[in-house]
């Protein structure tokens, strides 16, 4: 029996992408060989990777004349060096909403000259800036669109203007629509949401890496590199390329990103309802709920000992990975794409048996 998962990352994925993973590590598409066991370079693992390809900018409603999909290794923390690198020509700016936004910006500072033009740290990340300009003469603007940790999400783009939108989606990476044509370049960790750790997706504008992109940097770390050789450069993570490009299937079956975004909302709900109703018992750790993320919720309840044994009850009722993360504490959690709505209706109920048991 599958338990309900409720880990940050890696996390649950889809049954279909597990079970189709399973049957490639045995025998892939009837080559007699393991997914793991064949050449990059074979025509059918050739097929698997340009579907995946293919079948994210369909999701995403983006035209691959324009765009570029790149699974490289390194994960996203790797992305946090390589964007600076390659684009942060005289200044970039970021705002910080997060660890992860913050270890992102910490990276091109190291570059060069990033700017903070945000932060959230004054609450301990406990809401999302709104106030704030991105400079018209910047080489990019970074943000992240989902804090995995203190359960924030941007539910609007913010206005960057002209100045070319760049964005960490690895934690609500195709869990809803948008217009994703206004980013230059989008990265996601496949951990979170759209596969297993080993791989992280990049979304990058093609002429923004044909006019921009610096190449006097090394190889491997060079967007260049990669676009040119449609992202076989190297030997890249197949394995997980493989099950992120299922995952790819499973949404397009599902009904593409409004039937995704549609239960996604209802699953958070189902969760933040709780909030509401004992407010004075679930503490919502995101101060204005409109900042709520629908990936990962955060909250505290009245005692460090009510939230150690409202983990150890839930544990036993097969409810994992609810502990909040080791530098916040509380109690996470995550409800990304495969995660079924069963997991969220089993925890509401649970919420709401403990709130009895123990108010
Ligand atoms: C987990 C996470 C990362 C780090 O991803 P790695 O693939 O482990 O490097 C970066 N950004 C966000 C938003 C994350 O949730």
């Amino acid at each position: 029996m599958r338990a309900h998962n409720f880990f940050a990352g890696p996390a649950v994925l889809p049954v279909p992408v597990i079970e189709a993973t399973k049957d490639a590590v045995i025998d892939f598409a009837n080559t007699g060989v393991s997914i793991m066991e064949i050449s990059h370079r074979s025509k059918e693992f050739d097929k698997v990777f340009k579907e995946a390809q293919n079948d994210a900018l369909e999701i995403m409603g983006l035209d691959p004349k324009d765009y570029y999909v790149l699974f490289l290794g390194g994960g996203a923390s790797l992305q946090f060096a390589m964007i600076p690198m390659n684009f942060q020509h005289t200044k970039s700016e970021y705002i910080v909403t997060g660890e992860w936004a913050g270890k992102a910006y910490k990276e091109a500072k190291k570059m060069g000259n990033a700017i903070s033009i945000a932060s959230s740290e004054d609450k301990n990340f406990a809401y999302l800036p709104k106030d704030f300009k991105v400079s018209q003469d910047a080489d990019y603007f970074h943000y992240t669109t989902n804090n995995t940790i203190y359960g924030t999400e941007w539910k609007s783009i913010p206005d960057a203007g002209n100045t070319p939108l760049v964005c960490d989606m690895s934690s609500d990476f195709l869990s809803r629509e948008m217009d994703y044509s206004k980013f230059s370049l989008i990265y996601a960790g496949a951990q979170k949401n759209i596969g297993p750790a080993g791989v992280v997706m990049i979304v990058v504008k093609k002429s923004w890496v044909d006019e921009k992109a610096k190449t006097d940097i090394p190889t491997m770390m060079k967007y260049k590199t990669h676009v040119d050789k449609e992202s076989l450069f190297n030997t890249p993570p197949c394995l997980p390329v493989f099950a992120v490009g299922q995952t790819m299937k499973w949404i397009k079956n599902e009904g593409g990103l409004a039937a995704i975004q549609k239960r996604n909302e209802h699953k958070a709900g189902l969760i933040y309802g709780m909030f509401d109703t004992y407010n004075d018992f679930f503490k919502g750790s995101v101060i204005v709920p409109e900042d709520r993320s629908l990936m990962n919720i955060t909250f505290n309840l009245p005692t460090a000992e009510l939230e150690d044994k409202f983990i150890a009850e839930a544990k036993k009722l097969n409810m994992l990975g609810l502990k909040g993360h080791r530098s916040v504490g509380g109690i996470r959690a995550s409800t990304y794409n495969a995660c079924p709505v069963e997991s969220c209706e089993a925890l509401a109920k649970f919420m709401e048996e403990f709130y009895k048991n123990n108010k």
